[in-house]
Formats: structure tokens, C-alpha cells, sequence
């Protein structure tokens, strides 16, 4: 874990060097921007305008860029971007088309969609009445290729009138050079008033509006672009929302048709003569506008709130009410739509995430903690995704990832690598830190399966057996796995019957003092003597037991048979001095029953507490409610030793530690397995064993499998040890010739 924060803060250290360097360099950036408002404008002679320059000064202002403008028609940005003319193109709409040839900022600018604007005088209510109409688009706008498109599976023909800008579009429209139009619901938003010009209740195409770059450009600067975006979007009195208000709230920018100054004169005469003629008539026809316009407002208020009923319909539907993201139907139809959208040549990777041990942050924190859990997940995996790629969430804590434009399957390994990193810095939640991890299975189409039930299924059972090889890691999807899983169903009755035939027996590992290499203790391993399989080890069926709650009546058979053998040997006068350690799961805790069995054990064997010492993982920090807290003090009161099993893999909270009436503190294997050779891993040993040493802990060194990591611990002040260098856990017969030999020498 130490290590995990030291080599991210190597990483952003670096990164900010780099940022750091490349502002003192003044980096030029050439950005696109074609007539767009409020996103963009480009007015000839003018400044250019719109949120998204809003946006790039102040990005341009932190990191010290040159910015040079470059207007043009948006169709002709589109193609000097993919030249490479350009760096970056604003306010350019998310498509999966585009991102095959550009490179997409992953945080969007503004969400839109396209809306169908009529002149007032023809009637067009929904889709099939623009069947044989004029309808004005932009060039290049995928709003208007979303039309199309759309018409042409209503098998409704038109006549398009292509335009340059959305100005021109309800220029079009005003002039009756085409009977509808279509723009941008953001555009809309201050256009919507114009003369002649009326909105119909016809959306379509909901889309994100980015940043693009060039496809093989560094993508340092999009990353700068995001990482601004993603800080000023999460900060309400931020420029961004300065920027929306001051766009979209804006007064509607009224068009002057060019017959307006001689419809006025007109007008104004025919009013003079009407004020002259009779003040009632003037009374008349203002009371009449009043309520045209109140009709009108009536008119829009209705449209909207029809849009957002439908937004909200569409929300409930297809997307997740708890992280926002698609949910099972969502991800349906875009995985459908990809799959068709596909050539032949190409593959595609679903990656089946779940997150690992949910269940003991929602028991442990309560489900609030738990949905705040799962709502940073989803932003962490979110940000290491590219636009490209879909994330949804299925329910509980599941995601499913959709990797498009899959080359080889190392593709897909790369991106579960980077999902796993993702989640590798703590979580804060409220004042705790979480630690969480994620077990992912690939199914890669088609390669293992060509149908969307089967690529989850496959990718689904992957994910399962990565959790039982202990979880954070991901594997992908082999035939043999399926035959696993149903097996794993028949696991807990045979596990039951195990229990009752007498199946199970314990091994025993020595624990040694590395000084003297004197054994004083032992670690009792349980074991599974399967009729059909042979002596099955505890990975194999452990966390099937804790998921099952089977543990508890296993933990207390593990308990009384330890005790029993270890008070055999003293009476045999074969353990001076030698403690048994235990390992218990955080199961056992639950309504005390921990503290009971224990001392029944003793009671029953006749063993003193002070020779028992129970082994905990750190997950127990995690649900540190009531029972664990009580039942670790009742322990520690007994005279019964506490050690903390596998520490540095899971949520080590070095604050909680001191305040846990602890004895013992184990380093994980895993660290012991790299020294000397890693100098991160070797800081890691040293810093734990500092740390114990400053809170009173005796520290045990597990796994020592070489005399040189033997050596080194010794060294470095490590008193004790276990593992195969000294002696693999053995059957309680070879133990005891151990124990009769005053030193353990050599290998086993
Ligand atoms: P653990 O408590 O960390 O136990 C140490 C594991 O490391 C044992 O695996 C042991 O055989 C293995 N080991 C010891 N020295 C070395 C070495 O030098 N190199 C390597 N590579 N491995 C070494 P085992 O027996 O397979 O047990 C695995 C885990 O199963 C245990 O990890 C413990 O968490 C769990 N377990 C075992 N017995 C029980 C039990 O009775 N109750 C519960 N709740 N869990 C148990
Ligand atoms: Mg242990
Ligand atoms: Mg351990």
C-alpha cells in the first residue's frame, strides 16, 4: 500500500515537471473555431467568443499558452484537424465515427442534443411531416447527419438546403428558402425568439460537445484540458459555470429581419392612424397580444416540459439513478449498436468488473458509505476509460466495460491494468480511507463468443474466478472456467458433509525466532482431505465458506482441534513455551461469537489463553463496528495474543492500528517476496517494521523463502519468521519431531 502512494506521488511528481516545463516553454496551440454560438463564434474581424473559448483562456492563462486563433467552416476544421493543421478543435459533438480518427478530451464541454426549428407557417408537428419538406442543415454538424438518418429509417425523402453555420439555418428558415431547420438545443436556447422562426417538439440525438485533437498528437494537451475541465465542473462558483451563465442566460439575441425597418414604418403609420382613429382599437389589439404571447410562453413551457419528462423517462430507463452511468438496458443498446456498427475484421472486449469485498464496507460502514463508495468507483474508472470506450453499471457493485477497436487481446489487458490502478489510491469516505480493489474477467468478441448473453456470461465467469484466486486482478475467459463455476455450487454441500465425515485436519507451520532460530510457535493451516480430490488446500475453499457463513462452525472446528493438539504436546512436554496461532475470519465475529467459542476452547482443552494467539486480516479495520471492537477487548482481557495476518494488502489504517489492542503485526508475503532485491519493497519492510517497533508490536516476517531475505529481515531488526525456507506447514506428527530438536536447521 505504502508503495502503491509512493510510486503515484513519483507519477504526479513527474507529471507536474513536466506541466511545470512546458508552461515556462509558452506552448503554442493553434485551436480551431467556426460559428457555433453560444459554444463558439468566429465572426470575420472579431474576437472569437463562447463557452468553450472561455474555457481555453482560462486553461491558455493557467498553463501559459500562445493560442492562435483559426476561424473557418466547420467542415473544413474537421479535415485540417485530421491533417494536423490544427491542435485542437472546439466544440466538436462526440462520435464513435470520429473518434476513430481524432483524439476526444474525456470530459465534455456541455451535453445537447438537436431540436427541429419550422416556420410558422407550415406545419410540422413531429417526424414523418418533414416527409418532402425543405430542410435547412449545417455541413459537417452531426445533428444534421442525425436527421438524416433518422428520416431515412422513417423512409421520409427531403430536400436538404446545406448552410454553413446555424445562423444560416434559421436564416433559411426566415426566408422561406427552407420550411424547417436544424440546430442545437444550446444554440436554441438564445435563438428561439426569433420572427417566423418556431420551435417544434422534434429532439433527437442527445450528444456531448469536446475538445478534439489531431489523432497522433501527444495527448498532453487534451490531458491538461481535462484536468482543468474536470476541477472547474466540480466547483459551482467556478469560471465554467460563470461562463454558462453568462451564455445561456443571456437575452435573447434578437435578429433584425431586412424587412423589419419597412414593416415599421408601415406599421407605425397604420398605428398612428389607429391611435387617431380610435384609442380602443389600440386597447384591443394589445389586450390580443397579450394573450398571443401568453400562449406562446403556455406553448413553451409545455414543450419543455415535455423534453424533460422525456429526459427523465430516458434517465429511469437506461441509466443508473446512483452513479449516473447507463445501466443494464443502456448498455444493451450501445453494445448492440457497436456490434453492428463493426467490420468483420474487428474485436471488441467486454470487461466484467466486481468490485471486491462490498459487502464488508456496506455491514461494516452502513450503505450509505457504500453507495458514496461506488459513486467515486465509477468516477475512477470512468477517468482512465477513453471517450470511446462504455461504461455502465448493472447494479450492486458490477460494471461492464465495452473496449471497442480491440487489436490484439493485450489491448484489453492494458486497459483492465489501468482500470485496476485506477482504484489502487485510498477513497475517502467521510473521515475513513477505503481501500478498494476490483476482480475483472474479459470476454473478447468474437473470439469467445459473438452474442451479447454469452460474451457476459463468459466475461461474468472470468471476473468469478479472479475473485476466488483472492481478487484485485483480472483474467480473461477460458472454456475450462465454466466447468468451475458449477462446481464451486456444489462446493458448500460438500464442505458441510466434510465438516461431519471428519474430512478436515490441520497442518502446522513453525513460527521462528530468527536470532536463535528456536521455534516458540505455530501456525495451525487447515487442511480438507477430499475422498475424490486428496488434501485440498484452504484457497480452494475458504471464501466459499465466508460467503456462506459455513466459516463459523468451520472456524470453531479449527479453534477446539488446535488447542486440543497443542495441550497434548505440552502434557507431552513437547512445547515449552511454543503458542499456537489461528486464523479467524471476520465472520466469527458476528453477535460475539468469537469471544464465546474461545472460551469454550480453552475451557474444553484446558489450554492457557496466553498460548493462543488469533490471527485477523487487516479487513477487520474495516468493519470495526461494536462486536469486533467488544470482542477484541474481551479477547485481549482473557490473556488470549491478537496479531494482524497479511498486513499491507488490504486496508491497513495505520490510525486505527494504535488504537487496537494488538500484539502482533505479520508482513504480508508478498512484500517479503521481493527483497532485497526492490528498493520500493525493501522501503516498504523497513518503514512496517519502524512503525511496529514504534507502537510496541513484535513483527512476524511471512513467506521467507530465501536465506538472503532471512538475513536481511534479521538485520533490519525483524525478531521472528515463518516460512518455507525454515519448514512448509506439516502434518502434526512431522511437527512434533521438529519441536523435539532444539533449533530448526536449514531448509525443510
Ligand atoms: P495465511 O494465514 O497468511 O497463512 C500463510 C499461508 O502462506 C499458508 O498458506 C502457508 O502455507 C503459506 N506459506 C507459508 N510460508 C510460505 C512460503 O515461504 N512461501 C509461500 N509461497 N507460501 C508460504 P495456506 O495454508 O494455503 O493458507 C492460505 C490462507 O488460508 C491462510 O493465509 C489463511 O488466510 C487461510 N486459512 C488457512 N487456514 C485457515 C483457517 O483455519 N481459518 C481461516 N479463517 N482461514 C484459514
Ligand atoms: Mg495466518
Ligand atoms: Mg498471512
Amino acid at each position: 500500500m505504502v508503495h502503491r502512494i509512493f510510486l503515484q506521488t513519483c507519477l504526479l511528481w513527474l507529471l507536474s515537471c513536466s506541466l511545470t516545463w512546458a508552461a515556462q516553454d509558452r506552448i503554442p496551440v493553434r485551436v480551431g473555431v467556426f460559428e457555433n454560438p453560444p459554444i463558439v463564434t468566429a465572426t470575420p474581424g472579431a474576437r472569437p467568443e463562447g463557452i468553450s473559448i472561455d474555457m481555453i483562456r482560462w486553461v491558455a492563462e493557467q498553463e501559459g499558452w500562445q493560442v492562435t486563433y483559426v476561424p473557418d467552416s466547420f467542415d473544413s476544421l474537421v479535415s485540417r484537424l485530421h491533417k494536423g493543421d490544427i491542435d485542437l478543435l472546439v466544440g466538436i459533438a462526440y462520435s464513435d465515427e470520429r473518434a476513430r480518427r481524432f483524439q476526444f478530451g474525456r470530459e465534455s464541454l456541455i451535453g445537447n442534443w438537436g431540436m427541429v426549428f419550422r416556420h410558422a407557417k407550415t406545419d410540422i408537428h413531429s417526424l414523418p411531416d418533414l416527409k418532402g419538406k425543405r430542410i435547412a442543415l449545417m455541413r459537417g454538424s452531426t445533428h444534421s447527419q442525425a436527421l438524416v438518418e433518422l428520416l431515412a429509417q422513417f423512409d421520409a425523402p427531403f430536400t436538404p438546403v446545406y448552410v454553413d453555420s446555424y445562423p444560416q439555418v434559421l436564416e433559411a428558415i426566415a426566408e422561406r428558402r427552407a420550411d424547417a431547420g436544424v440546430v442545437n438545443r444550446v444554440f436554441a436556447a438564445l435563438h428561439a425568439h426569433q420572427p417566423d422562426v418556431v420551435v417544434t417538439s422534434i429532439v433527437f440525438n442527445p450528444i456531448f460537445v469536446h475538445y478534439a485533437a489531431p489523432k497522433d498528437a501527444s495527448p498532453a494537451l487534451l490531458a491538461v484540458l481535462d484536468r482543468h475541465l474536470a476541477a472547474l465542473k466540480a466547483d459551482p462558483e467556478s469560471a465554467y459555470y460563470d461562463s454558462l451563465r453568462k451564455w445561456l442566460e443571456a437575452a435573447p439575441a434578437e435578429r433584425v429581419p431586412r424587412w423589419l425597418p419597412w414593416t415599421a414604418v408601415v406599421a407605425g403609420g397604420v398605428l398612428a392612424l389607429a391611435l387617431v382613429i380610435a384609442g380602443f382599437l389600440r386597447h384591443q389589439v394589445q389586450r390580443q397580444t397579450g394573450e398571443l404571447q401568453r400562449r406562446a410562453d403556455q406553448l413553451q413551457s409545455e414543450i419543455e416540459q415535455r423534453e424533460q419528462a422525456q429526459e427523465h423517462l430516458n434517465q429511469l430507463a437506461y441509466f443508473d439513478g446512483l452513479t449516473r452511468l447507463p445501466n443494464r438496458e443502456g448498455f444493451r443498446t450501445v453494445l448492440n449498436q457497436t456490434l453492428a456498427a463493426m467490420h468483420t475484421d474487428e474485436r471488441l472486449a467486454l470487461l466484467f468488473i466486481d468490485v471486491d469485498r462490498l459487502k464488508n464496507i456496506n455491514d461494516g460502514l452502513g450503505h450509505g458509505a457504500g453507495d458514496l463508495l461506488l459513486q467515486q468507483i465509477a468516477i475512477r474508472l470512468q477517468s482512465v476509460l477513453r471517450a470511446h470506450d462504455h461504461l455502465s453499471r448493472f447494479g450492486g457493485d458490477e460494471f461492464v466495460v465495452i473496449v471497442s477497436e480491440i487489436g490484439e487481446s493485450s489491448d484489453a489487458e492494458l486497459v483492465a491494468t489501468r482500470l485496476l490502478q485506477s482504484l489502487s489510491m485510498p477513497i475517502d469516505i467521510g473521515s475513513t480511507q477505503i481501500y478498494s480493489s476490483a476482480s475483472i474477467g474479459i470476454a473478447l468478441y468474437p473470439d469467445d463468443a459473438i452474442t451479447e448473453e454469452s460474451l457476459l456470461k463468459h466475461a461474468d465467469t472470468a471476473m468469478y474466478q479472479a475473485k476466488e484466486l483472492g481478487g484485485n486482478r483480472f483474467l480473461f475467459y477460458h472454456a475450462q472456467q465454466t466447468a468451475r463455476v458449477v462446481e464451486r455450487l456444489t462446493l458448500d454441500t460438500r464442505l458441510r458433509q466434510a465438516l461431519e465425515r471428519d474430512e478436515l485436519l490441520l497442518h502446522y507451520q513453525p513460527i521462528v525466532e530468527l536470532d536463535s532460530r528456536r521455534i516458540i510457535g505455530v501456525e495451525a493451516l487447515l487442511r480438507w482431505e477430499d475422498p475424490d480430490r486428496g488434501l485440498v488446500m484452504p484457497g480452494a475453499f475458504i471464501s466459499a465458506a465466508e460467503d456462506t457463513g459455513l466459516i463459523v462452525p468451520l472456524g470453531e472446528w479449527v479453534l477446539e482441534a488446535g488447542c486440543a493438539q497443542l495441550r497434548d504436546w505440552q502434557r507431552g512436554g513437547k512445547a515449552d513455551g511454543v503458542t499456537l496461532a489461528v486464523n479467524v475470519s471476520t465472520r466469527q465475529f458476528e453477535g460475539r461469537r468469537l469471544v464465546k467459542s474461545v472460551e469454550q476452547a480453552l475451557s474444553r482443552t484446558g489450554l492457557a489463553p496466553e498460548f493462543l494467539e488469533l490471527e485477523i486480516t487487516e479487513n477487520v479495520m474495516l468493519i470495526m463496528n461494536e462486536d469486533v471492537r467488544s470482542s477484541l477487548d474481551s479477547l485481549r482481557e482473557m490473556g488470549v495474543r491478537l496479531s494482524l495476518d497479511d498486513f499491507g494488502t488490504g486496508y491497513s489504517s495505520l490510525s486505527y492500528l494504535k488504537q487496537l489492542p494488538f500484539h502482533t503485526l505479520k508482513i504480508d508475503q508478498s512484500f517479503v517476496s521481493k527483497i532485497p532485491g526492490q528498493a520500493g519493497d525493501t522501503q516498504i519492510v523497513t518503514t512496517i517494521l519502524a512503525l511496529a517497533k514504534g507502537l510496541g508490536l513484535e513483527v512476524v516476517a511471512e513467506g521467507i523463502e530465501t536465506q538472503a531475505q532471512y538475513d536481511f529481515l534479521r538485520e533490519h531488526g525483524c525478531e521472528f519468521g515463518q516460512g518455507y525456507l525454515m519448514s512448509r506447514p506439516v502434518a502434526a506428527d512431522r511437527l512434533v519431531a521438529m519441536l523435539e530438536q532444539p533449533v530448526l536447521e536449514g531448509k525443510s
